[in-house]
């Protein structure tokens, strides 16, 4: 292990996605930097992201896309580094990848590559990366801060903390960027486990345990907003896209509308069928629209099973749609930070600035990334806040 210098212009503490940016754009700008990291290796959730292929960031990622006490904070770092500024460097060091859904950009082979460009980029900067350091003490030492670390002692001018959120706490994730930021005055807003599966009851997953590993279009709606996004039913509830977005809007007791058949006017359709197809089975008219199989278990679970088309009365098609199109349900709760893919809330924004990320209580100290009360919706907008804000930090410190 390398010895750390006794004095650098930029301490970074977390070596993940904004820790990186800014340390590259600090060190481009001849600052010396030295960037600590707690564990044996550097941007792990880079690596386990987007199922091994880094969704890297969102082409169409506005402020909207954001959720924040404040939602205007994240508007001036995302309109100075925007997701094509990320692409030309990616471009620029030859990585192939691929638009899944609009806008959503994945590397075609691993997200391995995202990492070593991070990594390349922040040599070519002549950052200094330490891992397998811990962070023993912080002291402010006018102009800056001292630092006692596992690694040894360093003083800097400016200190920047973007050691993220609570999520997957196995993989190096802590609390240390809220404690700190207490410590230092600024106010830190609730926080819970984002972008997550939820769980039900025994009574709800018990007879939709043969539907697990179904995926099914649905749109998913909580709290006045929507997603129209694959659903996945799951051995220990719902997940999927349109399940995990909801996840952020979601609080503890409240109910969530899902529509199995969002592109669908069901009962129009059963209306027409009635007449037309008679003999029909309702199973059957569904699994036009679902696999056979998801169409036979919901008509079973909701006692619809057998039901002839010409036989429904209106009333019965009504709670037919009732079922497919509004079927309310109550999570138990979700999978907790084991699994989420990131913490809503954090530090309050009102306590640092839009434009540097520097402590408005505490000059000098800069806060970063996942940590701020700024929470990107799934597709590759978590990433573009990381880069947005480490890159305008790097530019200020
Ligand atoms: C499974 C998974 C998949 C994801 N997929 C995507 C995706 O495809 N697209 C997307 O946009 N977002 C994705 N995200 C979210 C994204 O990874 C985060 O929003 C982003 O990494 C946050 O960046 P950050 O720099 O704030 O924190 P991180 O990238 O988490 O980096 C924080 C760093 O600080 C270190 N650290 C923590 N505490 C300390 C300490 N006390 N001392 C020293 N170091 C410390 C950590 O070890 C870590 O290296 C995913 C998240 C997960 C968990």
């Amino acid at each position: 292990m390398s010895q750390l210098p006794s004095s650098v212009d930029v301490v970074v503490i977390g070596a993940g996605a904004s820790g990186l940016m800014c340390a590259i754009t600090a060190g481009y700008r001849g600052r010396s930097v030295l960037l600590l990291e707690h564990s044996n290796k550097a941007g792990r959730k880079i690596l386990m992201s987007g199922g091994g292929r880094c969704n890297f960031t969102h082409m169409f990622s506005t402020p909207a896309n954001f959720l924040s006490s404040n939602p205007h904070f994240c508007k001036s770092a995302l309109s100075r580094y925007r997701p094509q500024d990320f692409v030309d460097m990616v471009d620029r060091h030859g990585i192939e990848y691929h638009e899944k859904t609009p806008g959503q950009l994945f590397c075609d082979v691993s997200s391995k590559e995202i990492l070593q460009m991070l990594l390349t980029e922040a040599d070519w900067a002549g950052v200094q990366l330490q891992l397998n350091t811990s962070i023993e003490s912080i002291e402010p030492n006018s102009p800056g801060y001292q630092l006692e670390t596992s690694s040894g002692p360093v003083s800097c001018q400016s200190l920047v903390i973007a050691t993220g959120g609570l999520s997957i706490p196995n993989v190096g994730a802590t609390g240390f960027a809220y404690d700190l930021a207490q410590r230092f005055g600024m106010q830190v807003t609730e926080r819970r486990a984002a972008l997550v599966p939820f769980t039900l009851q025994p009574d709800l997953l018990t007879p939709r345990k043969e539907l697990a590993g179904v995926s099914q279009p649905a749109r998913v709606s909580c709290a006045g907003v929507s997603f129209k996004e694959p659903i996945l039913f799951t051995h220990r509830g719902l997940s999927g896209p349109s399940v995990l977005q909801i996840s952020s809007y979601w609080t503890p007791g409240a109910t969530v509308e899902v529509d199995l058949l969002p592109d669908l006017d069901l009962e129009g359709l059963l209306l027409q069928q009635r007449t037309d197809h008679p003999r029909w089975s309702l199973e059957r008219s569904l699994s036009e629209h679902m696999s056979k199989r998801t169409a036979q278990i919901l008509c079973e679970l909701w006692g619809f099973a057998g039901d002839e088309l010409g036989q429904l009365s209106n009333s019965r098609i009504e709670s037919i749609c009732q079922a497919f199109k509004h079927w309310r349900v109550k999570p138990s709760g979700t999978e907790g930070y084991r699994t989420a893919e990131v913490t809503i809330g954090g530090i309050v924004t009102d306590a640092v600035s839009q434009k540097t990320f520097e402590a408005k209580s505490a000059p000098g100290l800069y806060f970063i990334g996942e940590c701020l009360d700024v929470t990107g919706h799934l597709g590759g907008h978590n990433f573009q806040w990381a880069w947005a804000s480490g890159f305008c930090c790097g530019q200020a410190v």
